[in-house]
């Protein structure tokens, strides 16, 4: 008997049958002896049209009813899976974040978990039901419901996994595993059958949305194999082939696995550039533009200052596409009169798409590849930032598609040889 987490995302949920069927596969796992938690997401389409609605009443609305609001979705999709799995005879019972509780910091709209209570969890557990706990939710320290930012219930299983020491967190999804890139984007990807902790990582902080950045920082912490899988399969497959589907998020010593120079491609079209022109070069200039930015909660991603020409220099960096109105209110009304900057310019139509691999530590010229073929499609890079397993290029959201197809192709990611 183990202990397993699985999470079922929107479109898994998306549908009384959706519904049903995920029930059905719980049931499965609870029948099989094993002890199941189950995170579900809202229904698919719930969270945008909540945050809609509040959008229709205010544009920049404050984030604790923001989050009161959209923290229903899970609340409503949590009863009715709890609801399905008795009527097949399954005792089971569904928590909301603030009842487990799920602990947060106050950060509305993008909280961060700092602990879980699993006495209540467990309890239940041991009294033989399936606990279905909300996915995206929790609760600070004064009370306040929050939310985990957009994609989030991908965190709230992997932490549940971890404070449980779950053996492994399911992730049930609408495509049966990580792909080399967005199936919906390069029809040719390929699914991974394990990818390393490391390039997952940066798959999801570059933009892949398949895992919540977050998630994979907790199962990294806490060493929770992860896998992704589909939810769309016959429920009552077998269990050991469903336990050998999809991808594994794998922590094996990385030198030992056969690494393709490049895995995989991510892309995000959040971005956005804000370049101040004609600042003073002197020491401190970063930390003035920056610094009142930070300060504002507001992250900060790509961060290119020029040469200085007469003691002027131009410094860009880009933000994410929710922050960029607040950055630039901050910059024009604060930032702009303090260090005396010449002129503000910006630009919200770019993306940033990235080539992810650890082989790239032990290859030269990948980066080149990656230049000449965006060059040979006419797409102009307008910033480039690298680590050790990256290399991102920030570029017209015009062509993000045709970047991605066309890099997909360079690398040989649609060729089978290239599996991992
Ligand atoms: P869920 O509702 O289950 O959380 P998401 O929509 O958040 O599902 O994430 C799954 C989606 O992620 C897929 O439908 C796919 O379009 C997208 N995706 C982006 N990059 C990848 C990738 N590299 N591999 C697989 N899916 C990806
Ligand atoms: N329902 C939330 C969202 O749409 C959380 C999630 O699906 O993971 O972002
Ligand atoms: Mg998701």
């Amino acid at each position: 008997m183990s202990l397993i987490v699985h999470k079922y995302g929107g479109t898994s949920m998306g549908s009384i049958e959706r519904i049903k069927n995920v029930a059905r596969r719980v049931a499965k796992w609870h029948e099989a002896g094993h002890q199941v938690v189950v995170v579900p997401s809202a229904m698919s389409g719930e969270t945008n049209r909540l945050l809609g609605l509040a959008r229709e009443i205010s544009p920049n609305g404050d984030g604790r009813e923001l989050d009161m609001l959209a923290a229903t979705g899970e609340q409503a999709s949590s009863a009715l899976l709890a609801l399905a799995l008795q009527s097949l005879g399954v005792q089971a019972r569904s928590y909301t974040g603030w009842q487990v509780p799920v602990r947060t910091d106050s950060s509305y709209t993008k909280a961060r978990i700092t602990s879980i209570d699993d006495q209540r969890i467990r309890a239940e557990l041991d009294a033989g039901r399936v606990v279905v706990v909300t996915g995206f939710q929790g609760v600070d320290d004064d009370g306040h419901i929050t939310t985990l930012g957009r994609g989030g219930s991908d965190t709230s299983a992997v932490a549940v996994a971890a404070a449980l020491g779950a053996r492994e967190c399911l992730i049930y999804t609408d495509v049966d595993g990580v792909y080399t890139t967005d199936p919906r984007v390069v029809p040719e990807a390929r699914r991974l059958s394990v990818i390393s902790f490391e390039e997952m990582l940066e798959m999801a902080s570059l933009g892949s949305k398949v895992l919540q950045i977050r998630s994979v920082e907790f199962a990294g912490k806490y060493r929770i194999p992860v896998r992704v899988l589909s939810s769309l399969t016959d429920p009552l497959i077998p269990l050991d082939e469903e336990m050998r589907s999809g991808t594994l998020i794998t922590f094996e010593d990385d030198e030992k696995m056969e690494a393709a120079v490049v895995s995989g491609i991510a892309f995000s079209r959040d971005e956005a550039k804000i370049t101040l022109l004609g600042v003073p070069d002197k020491p401190g200039i970063a930390y003035s533009i920056l610094g009142p930015v930070a300060e504002r909660n507001i992250d900060v991603d790509m961060i290119v200052q020029n040469q200085s020409v007469q003691g002027t220099t131009d410094f860009s960096f880009t933000v994410h596409r929710n922050e960029y109105n607040r950055a630039l209110d901050v910059l024009n009304n604060v930032v702009k009169p303090a260090v005396g900057a010449r002129e503000i310019v910006s630009d919200d139509k770019v993306c940033k798409v990235s080539i992810v691999g650890i082989g790239m530590r032990s290859h030269v010229g990948v980066a080149s590849l990656m230049f000449r073929t965006l060059s040979e499609e006419g797409i102009n890079i307008q910033m480039i930032s690298t680590s050790e397993i990256k290399t991102s290029v920030l570029i017209d959201d015009k062509y993000m598609e045709l970047a991605v197809r066309a890099l997909h192709k360079a690398f040989g990611l649609d060729q089978t040889q290239a599996a991992a």
